[in-house]
């Protein structure tokens, strides 16, 4: 049995299907002779992609951004042509027999193991290029996932070193019970992605890949951290249980997709989606939304074999304005930084990268990047699908009032350009993301500037406890319900309610039912949260009247420290919500 930390609710029993870094499909074997050719053919294949994928990122960085940021390109491509590498994947195709991805996996983790060695930085940087041009290649080698056969039939449970955006993008829409890594912490991508899908998640499982292989029996118990590899009888039969009441709560749960979400003196709420993209459009309707309260539009770029173009981007937002539930789509400008990195920007490797050069501040250093996506947002609004939408920007990261009247500026100067373009354009609501303390101890004057604000709480948290939000280690501290958090963000929330400023919460606490309860009772009535949450927090606010949800916040109020603030918020939930026990994290 492991402990890592419960990032999804639920339960799930499945079999292992175990990744590192290059992913491979489970049911991959040794190739018959006549196949050799044909995946030697597909390792070249994949390396042409990737070289004119290569090829067109450096003409467009040179473009958009300037030549001195190319040079990654370059040497990443050269590696592609390197004899020493392409003959070590040969080998492993012809000689050993194995597939593509396989033997690029083998390849991956030998040139790991030299760099682990190393102590020559020359070297060292080398063979970090090698790594990250593995990884690219191996996402034209297997883009799309999917079980094949009879691993089609069975359930499992992806257990990952790290997912990284672009494994995000391949595992797709791969039908699985349940996710568990030995890394991230409640807000990295694999949770992420795990709480998008409703998916019982577990993160910071320390070693479980040294503890199983592909076809174990896993259990994950995404409520309060457990994985269990290959459990008894008993063990198994108790969690199939689970599991089993887990899936039936989650269908009913469902139905109330088309009820509005009122607590249960009929206050109305606004229940909000986070999303990635226009297929996480369609699933926030799904799942009942009353539209897009964040799009991270960063992921647009992310996956992006280039750098898409103004033209580009406009497109995709149409399509996500269409796709959103009553058109309403708040869309955040790229966040970058942190661990959200893609080479053309800013791929000096920041010493510490969530305090330093990240998301509105690396974009103030990209100023025509950064106006082609405001224009883009702009003409977005102007569209056929954004005449009646209700489309707003929102800026992440906002530290200072100074910020506020540059970006103000630089929306200024995008409309000006398109009307002298005679392009169509709208101007929208734009807000902040508040997420700096600095700026939450400043909000009265920040609020002055905006139409609206948006409580990041992911990164509020980090930078109030002065706790890596990705960091395992300090995860007791990155915590949403302690004390000190709580009382920032009563502050914040009181004061937006004084100055009649629209404001909403998107962070992953929204999405968390004793975090709901008690945000509730601040004066909160807008959440933003994975879209398989809402049909939760809607069961949840249906069985809550506001007196209840003020005496609880008064009473976690009173409280010192994070332990009994938990404890006294999760007893309430259970209290008003018994249903929902099943759902509600025990860590
Ligand atoms: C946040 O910080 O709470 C947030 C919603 O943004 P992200 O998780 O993308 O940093
Ligand atoms: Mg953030």
């Amino acid at each position: 049995m492991r402990k890592g930390i419960g990032v999804s609710p639920g339960v799930a029993v499945g079999r292992a299907y175990c990744v590192e870094e290059v992913f491979v499909n489970p049911q991959h074997t040794e190739l018959a002779e006549h196949d050799v050719l044909s995946e030697w053919r597909k390792f070249e294949q994949a390396c042409d992609e990737t070289s004119a994928e290569l090829r067109a990122l450096q003409h467009k960085v040179t473009r958009q951004i300037g030549r001195d940021q190319t040079a990654i390109f370059q040497t990443q491509e050269s590696v592609l042509r390197d004899p020493a590498f392409i003959t070590k994947v040969r080998d492993e195709i012809f000689k050993r027999r194995r597939t593509a991805p396989l033997a690029l996996e083998h390849v991956f983790k030998d040139y790991d193991q030299l760099r682990a060695r190393t102590k020559d930085a020359f070297l060292k940087q080398r063979l970090l290029d090698v790594h990250d041009v593995i990884i690219r290649l191996s996402g034209h080698l297997s883009p799309l996932l999917s079980f094949e056969g009879d691993a089609a039939e069975v359930p499992h449970v992806l257990v990952a070193r790290e997912l990284l955006p672009w494994h995000i993008m391949a595992i797709g829409g791969l039908p699985l019970a349940g996710i568990v890594t030995q890394t991230g912490g409640r807000t990295s991508h694999a949770a992420i992605l795990a709480r998008r899908r409703g998916i019982p998640a577990v993160t910071a499982a320390r070693d479980v890949l040294s503890q199983c292989v592909n076809g174990d029996l896993v259990v994950v118990d995404g409520r309060n951290g457990t994985v269990i590899v290959n459990p008894d009888p008993e063990q198994e039969g108790a969690y199939r249980k689970l599991q089993r009441e887990f899936v039936d709560l989650r269908g009913k749960l469902a139905e109330n997709r088309d009820r509005p979400a009122r607590t249960a003196d009929g206050v109305e709420l606004s229940l909000l989606a986070n999303i990635n993209g226009v297929d996480d459009a369609q699933a926030a309707s799904a799942m009942g939304a009353r539209g897009v309260g964040l799009y991270r539009t960063e992921y647009l770029f992310l996956s992006h074999p280039a750098v898409p173009s103004e033209d580009e981007q406009l497109e995709n937002y149409r399509q996500v304005i269409q796709a959103a539930p009553d058109h309403r789509v708040t869309i955040r400008t790229l966040d970058l930084g942190g661990d959200k990195t893609i080479p053309f920007l800013g791929h000096d490797r920041e010493a510490n990268p969530f305090m330093g050069w990240r998301s509105i501040r690396l974009s103030f250093e990209h100023p025509e990047f950064f106006l082609e996506q405001i224009r883009a947002v702009l003409r977005a609004a102007a569209s056929p699908e954004g005449a009646d939408a209700e489309i707003k920007l929102l800026f992440p990261m906002i530290t200072t009032l100074e910020e506020i009247r540059r970006i103000r500026n630089m929306v200024r100067k995008a409309g000006k350009q398109l009307a002298a373009e005679r392009k169509p354009y709208r101007f929208v609501p734009f807000g902040l993301m508040l997420e700096v303390p600095a700026a939450a101890f400043t909000i009265d004057s920040l609020l002055r500037e905006v139409d609206f604000v948006s409580i990041g709480s992911n990164d509020l948290v980090q930078y109030l406890m002065a706790a890596d939000r990705d960091n395992p280690k300090v995860s007791h501290l990155c915590e949403p319900l302690s004390p000190a958090v709580l009382r920032v963000l009563q502050r914040v929330i009181q004061a937006c309610n004084r100055a009649d400023k629209p404001v909403n919460l998107c962070g992953e606490m929204a999405g968390d039912p004793r975090s709901f309860l008690l945000l509730l009772g601040m004066g909160l009535r807008n959440f933003s949260m994975s879209p398989a949450l809402i049909p939760t927090i809607k069961n949840l606010a249906a069985q809550v009247t506001l007196e209840q949800a003020t005496e609880c916040l008064r009473d976690v109020l009173a409280q010192r420290t994070t332990e009994q603030v938990r404890k006294l918020a999760g007893r309430r939930v259970t209290e008003l919500a018994p249903n929902l026990e099943l759902l509600d994290s025990t860590n």
